[in-house]
């Protein structure tokens, strides 16, 4: 039996060597993320390349994201590296200091951090772990109060609780990141910090341009991260392709407990509204350290799988962690074992559906047929993979074959729940292309004589948009 639900893996110190990435995708990486965060252009680059060519080795699809860093909103750097903030203590934020920052005050990476808060404000450093109240704004310096002391070390981030820093989503780092993503046509792109639809848009456009000479458009993915970006959902997620739950930085603004409802309204709404879902952060975090996760961290994939999300992300366990090519092998096991304890009822699930397209209620005829008749698989022959999406939008065991003869297209359908994608030759001829597509499938094991099967495709054959028929076959 296959995993339906996709693993992400972040790339870093930890994964980058060409046998550690090896070892990864074999142990079920779907999707590689490159954090631009980090790293030099030709970085990326160059790792984009290796994931490819070794994607190609082991013969795995396997898709890119480009993850841009969006607004850097940070303290700046301190004498010693860091100081020891205390309880009850005075400690100033200033956006003119030049010299590096002591107990008493640090300088700012985010210059605008004066104009955006006010008396009363709480704002939280380092994933929340130290906590101000803002008590004055003299000029550009902020005045707070620590009400939860720790260690605050260089370039540690800034959240104000409840969200409202006006940073834009996109920076000019960004727009020049689009062109290196865009440079190795990552099937992904991800925004961090969207406030809106028309971010989202903004870096569409971008992205667009950058790929105008090649023609290559990549799915855009919102990081819902802000607060302001709760009651946006709904634009934000017809502006893009899909969220990701980027539970990190949503937490802080949000607070914890108000994550996970958040999680599963993001995801349901995603599925219902056709666009994908990726839950990200600490999803296996004790295991950057330990060689098996905490019985929590097993839950919370689990329970992201039963969510019903397209993928489970990696972050530092795998681009920083002592155990990458463990974590993955033990995320592949949860997800498994809660896929299979699945209960699926594809009339409710179905209920709320609206469509009025031909091609997506092939779809669902298909995915209903192949589900109450016990198909031994979905075929849908399809040219952008959007068939294959309004399948995945809904939970059947009987798993889904994306076929196309577009490489892009494979990719990106890597991150599509309960879709296996596949490479297929161009044809006109549909009953060529019929045989072709079961021969394909008995080559591979998946079906051998006497399974039932439905197949989707388009007459005439090869139009994106196109797939107008449903046919149940049995392979002799
Ligand atoms: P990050 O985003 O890892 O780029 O910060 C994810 C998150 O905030 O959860
Ligand atoms: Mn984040």
């Amino acid at each position: 039996m296959t995993r339906a639900t996709k693993i992400v893996a972040t790339l870093g110190p930890a994964s980058s060597d060409p046998a550690v990435l090896e070892q990864l995708l074999i142990a079920g990486v779907d999707v590689v993320r490159l954090n631009f965060s980090h790293g030099k252009a030709q970085d990326h680059i160059d790792r984009a390349n290796l994931v490819r060519a070794i994607a190609d080795k082991v013969g795995k699809t396997v898709a890119l994201m480009a993850d841009l860093q969006g607004p850097k909103i940070r303290v700046g750097k301190f004498a010693e590296g860091k100081v020891m903030l205390v309880a009850g203590e005075a400690f100033v934020l200033d956006a003119q200091r030049t010299e590096p920052g002591d107990i008493s005050a640090v300088g700012l990476d985010y210059k605008e951090l004066p104009r955006d808060v006010r008396p009363g404000d709480t704002l939280l450093l380092n994933d929340g772990l130290i906590k101000l109240r803002v008590e004055n704004v003299l000029g550009e310096q902020v005045h707070t109060r620590v009400v939860l002391g720790g260690e605050l070390s260089n370039n540690k981030g800034i959240n104000k609780a409840g969200g409202g820093l006006t940073a834009p989503a996109l920076t000019a780092k960004d727009m020049e990141d689009i062109k290196t993503a865009m440079a190795f046509q990552c099937e992904y792109l991800a925004v961090s910090f969207p406030k809106n639809a028309t971010d989202m848009e903004m870096a569409r456009q971008l992205a667009y341009v950058a790929g105008e000479a090649t023609r290559h458009k990549p799915a855009m993915i919102a990081k819902i991260e802000r607060s302001e970006a709760i009651p946006q959902l709904e634009a934000i997620l017809r502006a893009s392709d899909g969220i990701m739950v980027a539970r990190g930085d949503l937490a802080v603004e949000v607070g914890n407990a108000a994550v996970p409802a958040l999680q599963k309204r993001m995801i349901r709404m995603a599925r219902e509204m056709d666009k994908v879902a990726i839950t990200a952060t600490q999803m296996m975090e004790s295991m950057i350290l330990a060689p098996v996760p905490t019985r929590a961290e097993v839950s919370d994939v689990a329970n992201a799988v039963l969510d019903g999300t397209d993928a489970v992300m990696l972050s530092a366990e795998t681009a920083a962690g002592k155990y990458p090519v463990e974590t993955v092998e033990q995320m592949h096991q949860i997800a498994l074992e809660a896929e299979r304890a699945e209960d699926i009822s594809i009339e409710t699930d179905f209920t709320n559906k609206k469509f009025g397209r031909i091609d997506q209620s092939i779809a669902m005829g298909a995915l209903f047929t192949a589900h109450h008749l016990g198909c031994k698989a979905i075929i849908a022959l399809t040219e952008s993979g959007s068939t294959a999406l309004w399948m995945s939008r809904h939970n059947v065991k009987v798993p889904i074959f994306g076929l196309t003869s577009q490489p892009a297209s494979q990719r990106r359908m890597a991150l599509y729940r309960n879709v296996r994608p596949m490479l297929m030759p161009k044809m006109s001829d549909r009953d060529a292309a019929l045989a072709q597509a079961e021969k394909l499938l008995v080559e591979r094991g998946v079906l051998k004589p006497g399974d039932t099967y439905a197949i989707t495709c388009g007459e005439p054959m090869g139009y994106p948009g196109g797939t107008n028929m449903l046919k149940v076959c049995q392979v002799r």
